[in-house]
């Protein structure tokens, strides 16, 4: 009979720990009667994009629209075309992919590094033709693709640059964030993320004035000023309430990912069991802020139900690899091996700022007790 149980990420209780700041900026909003695009979202912005180390940050509505609005305002601003090429890892989440082709560009998919499980830099060369225009690496599990790396072959190659940052809020990199590397990059606010609102909520950074400012207009219906559209933009907008809530939660955004590191730390000095490979140890010249803590196992099956006997609860990110979706037969011949071998093994630990030690040791010990039928 399992007592203790290691919950994979307790969300109620993350929120908790900022729950009389969270109180306060509900009250402030409700009192204020102003809902969208007014103090809240404009402070949020300054105070991200001040985080971030860049001039801009646009608030929008999720994730997704904020690599696809990147996406359409270099369109607007002819920069892209469509039928041109971006790089995108395959190793990813769906939505990285979802901004390309709803824009009308072809993913180009390239494999990850086996070790950090991000974007394979020295691979990309081979997939350049006369119509790839840009490259889009994804801060995946919290770790920063190699940055440097991409930033060479950028300026080698005249691409541009779009970071996927829905994973690494306060990763860092040679003394550089997250979202301060691309030529923009794009954030989610999604509840489960390092920062994380109570609803759905995004951004974009850049330090590209003209594309803030395209950006800007497109996500409120093409729009500068009220009732007169320069573009055909959408309904794309960081709303106040959001806003408000991630400014409370903002301040603690380095303590929750120390929390986070301290936690991965442990596994990764304590976790001991050759059927379990377990991630890369960061260097000392990056911040990696664990979003997950992936391991893998040639018998994933087997290692998540040993875990769940024994009360630790786990996740797979992610099960199926964007070109074996239904979504996109198109792209579901391509030549994948490590991107599918990865998506076969890997399993996601409990990861959360706020779990206790005992709940970590439980994690600790039903790793080291799984064996291999
Ligand atoms: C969460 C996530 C997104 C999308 O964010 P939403 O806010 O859910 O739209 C994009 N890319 C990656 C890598 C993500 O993890």
């Amino acid at each position: 009979m399992v007592e203790s149980v290691t919950e994979f990420l307790n969300l109620k209780r993350v929120n908790a720990t900022s729950r009389s700041s969270l109180a306060a900026a509900f009250a402030r909003v409700l009192d204020s009667g102003w809902y969208i695009l007014g103090e809240e979202v404009r402070q949020f912005e300054a105070e991200f994009a001040g985080y971030c180390g860049t001039n801009h940050c646009i608030g929008v509505a999720n994730g997704l629209d904020a690599l696809s609005l990147v996406i359409r305002a270099w369109k607007e601003t002819d920069n892209l075309r469509s039928g041109d090429e971006i790089i995108v890892p395959a190793n990813t989440y769906i939505a990285t992919l979802l901004a390309v082709t709803e824009n009308n560009l072809k993913p180009v998919l390239v494999e990850p590094d086996e070790q950090t499980f991000t974007l394979d830099v020295n691979a990309v060369e081979s997939y350049l033709t006369s119509r790839t225009k840009a490259i889009l690496p994804v801060h995946l599990y919290g770790r920063l693709a190699d940055m440097l790396a991409v930033e060479k072959l950028a300026a080698q190659y005249g691409l541009l640059v779009l970071e996927d940052s829905a994973q690494a809020h306060g990763a860092h990199l040679a003394g550089r964030r997250a979202g301060g590397w691309g030529t923009a990059s794009g954030f989610s606010f999604y509840p489960g993320k390092n920062l994380g609102a109570l609803g759905d909520g995004g951004a974009i950074t850049t330090n590209d004035d003209q594309l803030a400012e395209t950006a800007r207009t497109l996500r409120n219906y093409g729009s500068e000023k009220k009732y007169h559209n320069r573009l055909q933009g959408l309904n794309s907008r960081l709303d106040e309430l959001q806003a408000a809530f991630l400014r409370s939660k903002l301040p603690f955004l380095d303590s929750a990912n120390d929390a986070r590191r301290e936690i991965a730390k442990r596994y990764l000095t304590e976790i001991k069991n050759p059927a379990i490979t377990l991630p890369l140890n960061p260097e000392e010249t990056e911040s990696h802020v664990w979003h997950l803590f992936v391991v893998r196992c040639s018998d994933r099956v087997a290692l998540q139900n040993h875990l769940a006997q024994n009360g630790v609860q786990s996740l797979i990110h992610y099960p199926i690899p964007p070109h074996k979706q239904q979504a996109y037969r198109s792209l579901a011949s391509c030549e994948l091996p490590i991107t599918e071998r990865i998506h076969r093994e890997v399993l996601s630990l409990p990861m959360d700022p706020t779990i206790t030690r005992e709940e970590a040791n439980l994690v600790i010990a039903a790793c080291n007790s799984f064996r291999i039928a």
